[in-house]
C-alpha cells in the first residue's frame, strides 16, 4: 500500500496489542528488523493493474524455509525503494500468498512484520466502525481515492517459519491489512471503488509518472 496522502484524523481508544495477548508483537526493534530484510534483500520493480499476476488468487505458502525468507527480503527492499507502507508479492511478480508491511497505526507507532496465508477475521457489527479516509496502492501508482473500510482489523496466518500467528491494527495499519490480504485474493482496491472513481483513479495513474520502477504490462 502507498503511503498516506496526507495527515488524517485519528480516533483512539481501539485496543493495542500488548505482549502475551495472543497477537504478535510487531512494534518491538521495527526499525532494526525492516533494516535487515532490506540490506539482505534485493529491490524489484513492481507489477501495475492489468498485470494478470495481481488479478487471480495467489497460491499458499507450504514451504517456510531460505527461499522463502529471501522473498520475503526482496519484499522489504522493494517496498522501500517505493516508499510503500505495505506490499503483496504479486506486486513483485511472484504468486504466492505473502505479504510484508511497515506501516503506523493510528497512535503512529511502527508496526513491521510479514505474514503468509493471510485470512481476515469478521468483526462483530459492534466493533465495525468504518473509516474513509484516502488509499494509495504501489500498483496503481500516483493515484489515490477516499475508501471506507473498517478502522479495526485482525488478520491470522502463520510467520516466515509457518508459526500461526494474528496481527492486529488499528488506523492506517488496519487498512493495510485489509488492502494486503485483498491483494492475495487478486483484488485492488480500487475494485471496491464506484465505477467512477475507479475511473477516476486509473485517470490519475496515467497522467502521472511513478517514482519507481515498474514492469511493463504484458
Ligand atoms: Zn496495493
Amino acid at each position: 500500500m502507498a503511503q498516506q496522502e496526507t495527515d488524517q484524523r485519528i480516533d483512539s481508544g481501539t485496543p493495542v496489542a500488548e505482549p502475551g495477548d495472543g497477537f504478535v508483537v510487531d512494534t518491538e526493534d521495527a526499525e532494526a528488523r525492516e533494516l535487515a530484510h532490506r540490506e539482505r534483500g534485493t529491490s524489484r520493480p513492481i507489477t501495475v493493474v492489468g498485470n494478470p499476476v495481481l488479478h487471480k488468487e495467489c497460491r499458499d505458502v507450504t514451504e517456510f524455509g531460505d527461499e522463502l525468507a529471501a522473498l520475503i527480503d526482496d519484499m522489504f527492499a522493494s517496498q522501500h525503494t517505493a516508499e510503500g507502507v505495505g506490499l503483496a508479492a504479486n506486486q513483485i511478480g511472484v504468486d504466492l500468498k505473502v505479504f510484508v508491511y511497515d506501516c503506523p497505526d493510528d497512535d503512529g507507532v511502527r508496526h513491521v512484520g510479514a505474514i503468509c496465508n493471510p485470512v481476515l477475521e469478521e468483526l462483530p457489527p459492534a466493533e465495525r466502525h468504518l473509516d474513509d479516509s484516502s488509499e494509495g496502492c504501489l500498483s496503481v501508482p500516483t493515484a489515490y481515492a477516499s475508501l471506507p473500510r473498517p478502522d479495526y482489523a485482525v488478520v491470522r496466518g502463520q510467520d516466515a517459519q509457518g508459526k500461526p500467528v494474528r496481527v492486529r491494527g488499528t488506523g492506517y495499519f488496519a487498512r493495510c491489512l485489509q488492502h494486503e490480504t485483498d491483494h492475495l485474493y487478486g483484488y485492488l482496491y480500487i475494485d471496491r471503488l464506484s465505477k467512477r472513481d475507479r475511473k477516476d483513479a486509473l485517470r490519475q495513474m496515467a497522467e502521472n509518472t511513478p517514482r519507481y520502477e515498474t514492469v511493463p504490462n504484458p
